[in-house]
């Protein structure tokens, strides 16, 4: 096997292993993990230019593999998709192409207020994409196929304990 080969082969290898350890999320644009980490030249341009102010960079506390790498966290902050990250990343580590869902939103009915027998939608009604959470007999359901885990619905809930949040591991299921 030549090196190019047996990099490739490596790659394919460590690829699903490297999406199935990410527990934290890419801004929009972002390929698979191994892709993002051997493109992503950690300038910080994406950082400097969110409007949302929501992209983090790693730190060194987080190991050499992910240091100065961006993050961002929809669970604490709503992501506009305004791709401002991607059209000013100089390497095609962020790119269009790439642009899936960040995450999937799933719902907490241990704390979702329509579990208690409370009238809520706040997140159907905060939600920018139409059909990604509807309410159904009062509760509301998410669409996996429509919803990019940007977060307005975890921003806008009322419940104290927030009974919505965006993971991450769904989102890697759905694109294996
Ligand atoms: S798409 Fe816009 S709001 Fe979202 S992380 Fe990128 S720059 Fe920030
Ligand atoms: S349900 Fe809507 S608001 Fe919530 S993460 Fe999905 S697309 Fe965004
Ligand atoms: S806004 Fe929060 S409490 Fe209200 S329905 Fe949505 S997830 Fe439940």
């Amino acid at each position: 096997m030549n090196f190019e080969a047996s990099v490739g082969f490596l790659g394919n290898l460590l690829a699903p292993q490297f999406e199935v350890e990410r527990d934290f999320f890419r801004p929009p644009g972002a390929y698979s993990e191994l892709d993002f980490l051997t493109s992503c030249s950690r300038c910080g341009l994406c950082k400097e230019h969110c409007p949302e102010n929501m992209i983090k960079l790693f730190s060194f506390s987080d190991g050499a593999q992910l240091l100065n790498t961006p993050y961002i966290n929809p669970n604490e902050s709503h992501c506009t998709f305004c791709n401002e990250c991607i059209n000013v990343c100089p390497t095609g580590a962020l790119n269009h192409a790439g642009l899936t869902p960040i995450g999937l939103a799933i719902i907490n009915k241990n704390t979702c207020l329509t579990f208690k027998e409370v009238m809520c939608d706040y997140c159907v009604y905060s939600c920018p994409v139409q059909g990604a959470i509807t309410l159904v007999n009062g509760k509301p359901e998410i669409n996996k196929n429509f919803c990019n885990g940007c977060g307005a619905c975890v921003t806008n809930c009322i419940s104290d304990e927030k009974g919505i949040y965006i993971s991450t591991k769904v989102q890697l299921e759905r694109s294996m």
